[in-house]
């Protein structure tokens, strides 16, 4: 229920040309969303090292997503766990995380918006007996998830498919732990790979270093840049207007029946982007991190307008192609496995 998603081949038409984009459908995990990924494996680890013990607190610093993967999988696992959000966050958001039983303490701009919601949860569990921090910014562990799981899980579903390495990968920067993750095991298998972080264009903290402006696209740039974060190492950073984004995910809705939320419609541009640089052909990556279903009260269910500048209304979607889950034993894309994708601390891939 969590990872080994299908690789969706979107093909559509742009200014006169067809092209192809790949997108992992990170929206059919167990919650809905990318982040289970990270918050399934950082627990797992955290067993293992005895630094999360059976049935103590979880404490998270979250814009949403990671909030709702930890609520979920620390009640089943007996966990009590308290979310820390930022107040702006969709209502959403918040009614998920106290659905799947965990308490939230919102962090109003005037507190310190993120920043002073992770001096608050560092505050909080140094008083609470055996609590457990994730620091999901911090924590190389979220870049191991994506390591062990969604890069093998895309090289795998384009070996067996388009038949051809990926020339490149973009994805929007939250923590980072995606774009580290799969970047770096794209790049031990395709060096060749060209990685992009995105942010939205009004608001580009990795461009800049710190804070600035103000966007729509939920779950990216977080007011700082992440120290999991190492732009040395990545190509150059995209940028995509909060609207254009908005378009481009009612588009792949309402236009290929594809729900996915704001974040996934930046990275569909950025894509598109990439693929301007590199040539229309080339194959380029990316991931759509969770569903439209978190965004019923926003911008998203509204008309946007178009502005000038904008791509999204010059792409004609076509049709899709879902290619399949990996087996997780052998990665043939042709034999799809049925359990969950598990890690081992040496990085390889097991079945359960
Ligand atoms: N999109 C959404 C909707 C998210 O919730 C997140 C996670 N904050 C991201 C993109 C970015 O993912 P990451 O934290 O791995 O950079």
């Amino acid at each position: 229920m969590i990872g080994n998603t299908p690789l969706l081949a979107i093909d559509f038409e742009y200014r006169g040309r067809q092209r192809t984009i790949y997108a992992k459908a990170e929206n059919l995990n167990l919650t809905g969303s990318i982040k289970d990924r990270m918050a399934f494996h950082t627990i797992r680890l955290a067993y293992e090292r005895g630094s999360l013990t059976p049935g103590a607190p979880i404490l998270e610093v979250t814009s949403g997503n990671t909030g709702i993967s930890f609520a979920a999988i620390g009640s089943a696992l007996g966990h009590p766990v308290t979310i820390f959000m930022p107040d702006w966050m969709s209502h959403e958001r918040q009614q998920l995380v106290r659905a799947f039983g965990a308490s939230i303490r919102l962090v109003s701009a005037a507190e310190g918006g993120f920043v002073g919601a992770i001096r608050l949860s560092e505050e909080i569990a140094a008083v609470t007996r055996g609590a457990f921090l994730p620091r999901q910014f911090a924590n190389e562990d979220n870049v191991v998830a994506h390591e062990i799981t969604t890069g093998p899980e895309i090289w795998a579903q384009l070996s067996g498919h388009a038949k051809r390495p990926p020339d490149a990968f973009v994805a929007g920067v939250g923590t980072g732990g995606t774009i580290m993750g799969v970047g770096r095991y794209l790049k031990s298998v395709h060096p060749g790979v060209v990685l992009h972080p995105v942010e939205p264009a009004s608001s580009p903290t990795l461009s800049t270093g710190h804070k600035v402006g103000c966007h729509r696209i939920q779950g990216i740039s977080d007011e700082f840049i992440p120290p999991i974060v190492k732009l040395d190492a990545l190509g150059p950073v995209i940028g995509v207007h909060d609207g254009d984004a908005i378009v481009m995910a009612q588009k792949l809705a309402a236009e290929l029946g594809l729900g996915v939320g704001i974040s996934s419609g930046a990275n569909f541009l950025a894509a598109l982007d990439a693929g301007d640089r590199l040539g229309s052909d080339a194959c380029v990556v990316t991931v759509f991190p969770d569903s439209n279903k978190k965004y019923l009260s926003t911008d998203l269910m509204r008309e946007e307008p178009r502005r000038s500048g904008y791509a999204a209304p010059d792409v004609h979607l076509l049709r899709y192609r879902a290619i399949n889950r990996v087996c997780d034993v052998c990665y043939d894309p042709d034999h799809p496995g049925d359990g969950p994708v598990q890690p081992t601390r040496a990085g390889r891939v097991t079945a359960a």
